[in-house]
């Protein structure tokens, strides 16, 4: 029987609370500028956003590209008056990125173990490679994942290599995350499927249109409780053809 082969999972705010610690960040950062430029007129946020996007082609995805992005939005900002001090402290919150504990999300650890129990599990990330493996490492997960693949980009591109490589047709794969941009869509784009988990904070950049009403290999849930569920949902549509 044909049926779901691999499983996807997500690891930002799917696996594990991230967005908070950025948005905790960006906060920290815009407290540490307000006392160089005035930040309403200014519009400081949406100066930030647009270095963060405009660097992603030359750093990436996490948060060493956002440190960068944060340092040459105040030094721009600020018209480089910014003192080296305050400089600093903008660092040490990438740092502080970087170095905070692993906190998995309520009730995923028991979901992707029974997920694994009856299907292939693979994790498929995107980010600062050094800092995810980082986390995969300390999550106490990790054993459960057959693949562990850090990439620096999550679009249909990504997903048809990475399906080439698994040696399965995208039919029967399913992914499950946060973001309806790098985890829902591109692979329901391939003809594969998605489970979207949403997560209460997402960064302006993964937000995206709304996921087709009439998208019959797409499913939502609101909690990891509901995942094995979902899953098992999935897997008897596929085994059926659908
Ligand atoms: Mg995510």
């Amino acid at each position: 029987m044909e049926t779901i082969g691999m499983v996807g999972f997500d690891a930002d705010d799917t696996l594990w609370r991230s967005q908070d610690y950025f948005d905790a960040a960006q906060e920290e950062f815009e407290r540490i500028l307000a006392a160089w430029v005035d930040l309403d007129s200014h519009g400081a946020r949406d100066r930030l956003y647009q270095v963060e996007v405009g660097n992603i082609g030359l750093f990436g995805y996490g948060a060493k590209g956002m440190v960068l992005s944060m340092l040459e939005a105040a030094i721009a900002l600020s018209d480089a008056r910014i003192s080296a001090g305050d400089l600093q402290r903008i660092l040490a919150l990438g740092k502080e990125l970087l170095t905070h504990p692993v906190e998995l999300l309520p009730g995923i650890a028991d979901a992707v173990e029974a997920i694994a129990s009856e299907h292939p599990v693979v994790l498929i990330t995107k980010g600062d490679l050094f800092h995810q493996e980082a986390k995969v490492r300390d999550c106490g997960l990790a054993d459960l994942f057959g693949r562990i693949e850090i990439v620096s980009e999550k679009d249909p591109a990504t997903y048809r290599r990475l399906l080439a490589e698994f040696g399965l047709p995208a039919e029967r794969f399913l992914m499950i995350g946060n973001s309806l941009r790098s985890d829902v869509l591109p692979v329901l784009e391939l003809g594969g499927w998605g489970i979207h988990i949403p997560y209460h904070s997402t960064w302006i950049h993964e937000r995206a249109d709304a996921v087709p009403a009439d998208a019959p290999r797409f499913r939502h849930v609101d909690t990891a409780a509901a995942l094995p569920g979902a899953v098992a949902d999935v897997a008897a549509l596929a085994a059926r053809g659908s």
